[in-house]
């Protein structure tokens, strides 16, 4: 069978014992039985997800649909998590729940724990753990004075530059951050979201 269209969900492996009798044959190999043992050239013939195998090396057992979901799951590339804890003060952060404008609230302080103190909108502090929020995209324009860059890596960035240039988005370490005095320093920034490969959410990051 094709080595690494599968892999075992239990060890990685990508050897496997198939029940003969039970695959079914999608493409290729015209006039064999489900019965017949065959090594299909590579890439040649799709099993059914339904077909049952076993992993050679370990005690997994299951069906091809489940090891083919595995393969596809380790070859996706992974997104970078944001470090929220990071975020600067004043942020405006919401929670999964976009339907409301109560569930926006602004960043007040990063805990030792991993919490961030925030004001909901009616001025009250709250806590939320970083793996509940998301970023928002920013209202208000932050003047910005030179320094290092003030919001974490993997954010998206609208930027106003000293020379009134159009405001444009960029993504937050391509730029320089510090100010020389000159018509590219950025002046004011504003996050409008999260840049390529990069994402807010812990369960994507997996
Ligand atoms: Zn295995």
């Amino acid at each position: 069978m094709s080595k690494y269209n599968y892999l075992c969900p239990k060890c990685g492996g990508h050897e496997f014992n198939i029940e003969y009798t039970a695959w079914a044959k999608l493409t290729g190999n015209e006039g064999l039985e489900g019965t017949d043992h065959v090594e299909p050239e590579e890439g040649g013939v799709e099993y059914d997800d339904d077909t049952e195998a076993g992993c050679v090396v370990g005690d997994w057992r299951g069906t091809l649909g489940d090891a083919r979901i595995a393969a596809e799951l380790a070859a996706k590339p992974k997104l970078k998590l944001i470090d929220m804890a990071k975020l600067p003060k004043g942020t405006m952060v919401e929670t999964g729940d976009h339907v409301t404008g109560e569930h926006v609230y602004e960043v007040m302080m990063t805990h030792r724990d991993g919490t961030l103190g925030c004001w909901n909108v009616s001025h009250q502090t709250i806590h939320r753990h970083t793996s509940e929020l998301r970023i928002a995209k920013q209202k208000e324009f932050t003047y910005w004075d030179g320094g290092d860059c003030p919001v974490p890596e993997g954010v998206r960035v609208e930027v106003a530059l000293r020379d009134g240039l159009p405001i444009f988005v960029v993504e937050t370490h391509e730029f320089r951050w510090t100010h020389f005095g000159t018509p590219d320093d950025i002046i004011g920034y504003r996050i409008v979201g999260v840049a390529k490969g990069w994402t807010d959410d812990p369960e994507l990051a997996k």
